[in-house]
């Protein structure tokens, strides 16, 4: 039988990401699409669809070859039943993606949470089985993770496990989620948290750099501005980082307590492009929050695979599952 193949999807809210690699890992084509969340789960299912019979075209493969799918999608999902139970990002409800694009493909197809296979990515491919158990936060817009014990995922009952940027950080007054919730680590220390506070500040008059820098216009505040003016030294930027990095290494202090883990990764768009100011005043805060001898041992590790962690890991999870693994 000639060997074969298998192909690794990171659904986005703007990209899809997937890739084709051989049964010892060796990725053999990839391709990137714009997800069009507009046009619907079905729009959408289809376009996954293609980008695998692309990949396939560019490996000049015939279907055949093909021994199954594993897809990275934003959560909450169930890794069980196959059903994204919820994706604001792309604006579905209980879509069950898993066999809708089995009978699409008409191959096995296995979903799991992006930030879940993120973090299988970097344990196993970015660095190396080094360490068995490992936790990945992502910091980007929002802020999600991954539990790996043991080598594996842990899903939690129903697949929602590891939703790190949702502890209650200030049970009090703190800023409204995307969840529901008020103060959670996602609403005080993510992208989308500096952003907003930049905004009211930028409002309120007590960002006079940052509103200049925008043009004008408190809404053209990003992030990414935040970061370039704090690197200049603009007091009101530097102070909403330092904000930001406080509560992210309390949110990282309470993991600490809680996984005792050897390592944790950092990976997201927002540690990509201002990890270096953000987290050494978050791990300064991690060691000291955690208990003196859990935060001692412990290494904070920037992502090793970036912006692929959710392909390498969708693949290490298809070729796991064709090579009979758990
Ligand atoms: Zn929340």
């Amino acid at each position: 039988m000639p060997a074969r193949v298998v192909v690794g999807v990171d659904l986005g809210g703007s990209k899809i990401l997937s890739g084709l690699s051989d049964l010892q890992g060796k990725v053999l084509a990839e391709v990137r699409l714009d997800t069009c969340p507009e046009s619907g789960p079905e729009g959408v299912l289809h376009r996954i669809a293609g980008s695998v019979h692309e990949l396939l075209q560019q490996a000049g493969l015939p279907r055949e070859r093909l021994a199954g799918v594993a897809v990275g999608a934003p959560g909450p999902l169930n890794p069980v039943t196959g059903v994204v139970r919820e994706a604001p990002n792309l604006g579905w409800r209980d879509f069950p993606l898993r066999d809708r694009l089995a009978a699409l493909l008409q191959v096995p197809v296995w979903l799991d949470n992006d930030a879940n296979l993120a973090a299988l990515g970097e344990q196993r491919v970015g660095l190396r089985d080094q360490w068995p158990d490992l936790l990945y936060v992502t910091v980007g817009t929002g802020i999600g993770g991954g539990i790996i014990i043991n080598g594996d995922i842990y899903h939690g009952a129903a697949g929602g496990a590891a939703e790190f940027g949702h502890m209650t950080i200030v049970p009090e007054g703190g800023p409204g989620c995307g969840c529901g919730n008020h103060g959670c680590l996602e609403s005080l220390a993510s992208g989308g948290a500096m952003e907003r506070e930049a905004r009211r500040r930028a409002r309120d008059g007590q960002a006079e750099a940052l509103l200049q820098a925008a043009e004008g216009e408190p809404d053209n505040i990003t992030a990414r501005l935040v970061a370039e003016l704090a690197r200049q030294g603009d007091a009101p930027s530097l102070a909403i980082v330092r904000m930001a990095a406080y509560y992210l290494g309390i949110g990282l202090g309470n993991l600490v307590n809680l996984f005792n883990p050897a390592v944790i990764v950092l990976g997201g768009g927002i540690t990509a492009g201002m990890g270096d100011l953000l987290l050494p005043g978050a791990e300064a805060e991690m060691r000291r929050r955690a208990m003196c001898t859990l935060a001692g041992d412990v290494i904070l590790r920037a992502s090793v695979l970036g912006a692929r962690a959710g392909l390498v890991g969708s693949l290490v999870l298809a070729r796991r599952r064709v090579n009979g693994g758990r």
